[in-house]
């Protein structure tokens, strides 16, 4: 699933191909995750935001198209009409056609008035990577709950954009097993600086590519060869050499160091 680093590569090189641009015609599966991508011929294009795992098309009637890519959301300019994946598309009035392919339909389409969000969006915690989030407020965010840190991470509450392999890396680096409830707030500012360090790197290198995600240009992200934790199970930690091991954290697959991470 793209979480914030594969989403903020794709709003990059959506925004110069959008910006300035308006809908001339628009087409889309007639499901309800889809339908809304209709409603913004004739609207251009003002802004290409993104919040969490959330991209924000800001429309020039004060509208916002919201997409979330689900597990296999793409956004492809030029991409085949005939393309049995195919959910939605819109048409430029430069004659390009941005479609939107998604194999597994877990993605949604919607449009909101200027910042009325509903669902997650609208309780969304703050961007990792700006300085809302704060060691004070993800302390203070983490204290409220008793969920598991993992988990905590998943619901997108206590912070934006971090899905399962940020925080198996966050976790991981942050020297902190994923399945406790509980942490110090020594061990919160070290998960704080964890989060920044591996979504920034992410970023850094256009995302990371497991299976599905390429960004607009058809291109793989480059930060698995960065990844140190997730998916590394059966194979040795880079820190004490113990292999890393696989297990259930509130039905999400985790891999962790039984020595570095200790419950
Ligand atoms: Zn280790």
């Amino acid at each position: 699933m793209p979480e914030l680093p594969e989403v903020e590569s794709i709003r990059r090189q959506l925004k110069p191909l959008l910006v300035g641009r308006y809908v001339t015609e628009s087409n889309s599966h007639p499901s309800d995750k889809f339908i809304a991508a209709r409603e913004i011929v004739g609207l251009g294009f003002e802004a290409v935001l993104r919040r969490g795992k959330y991209l924000l098309f800001i429309l020039d009637n004060g509208s916002e198209m919201i997409i979330h890519l689900g597990m296999t959301g793409q956004l492809i300019p030029g991409l085949d009409l005939s393309d049995p994946h195919l959910r939605a598309w819109w048409k430029l009035d430069n004659d390009v056609i941005l479609g939107y392919r998604d194999v597994r339909r877990f993605g949604r389409i919607r449009i909101y008035s200027s910042g009325e969000y509903e669902g997650t969006l609208k309780n969304l915690g703050p961007e990792p990577l700006s300085d809302d989030f704060t060691v004070d407020q993800f302390y203070d965010s983490l204290k409220r709950s008793n969920r598991k840190i993992k988990t905590q991470l998943l619901s997108q509450l206590p912070v934006a954009g971090v899905g399962n392999i940020y925080a198996d890396e966050a976790c991981f680096h942050a020297g902190i097993y994923p399945g406790v409830r509980k942490l110090t707030r020594a061990k919160t500012a070290e998960l704080h600086h964890s989060i920044r360090k591996v979504l920034s790197r992410a970023v850094e290198n256009g995302g990371t590519t497991l299976r599905d995600y390429v960004n607009v240009d058809g291109e793989q992200g480059n930060n698995q060869h960065y990844l140190v934790c997730y998916g590394r199970d059966g194979e040795p930690c880079i820190n004490c050499g113990e292999e890393l091991r696989r297990t259930i954290i509130d039905g999400r697959g985790t891999t962790f160091c039984r020595s570095c991470q200790r419950r």
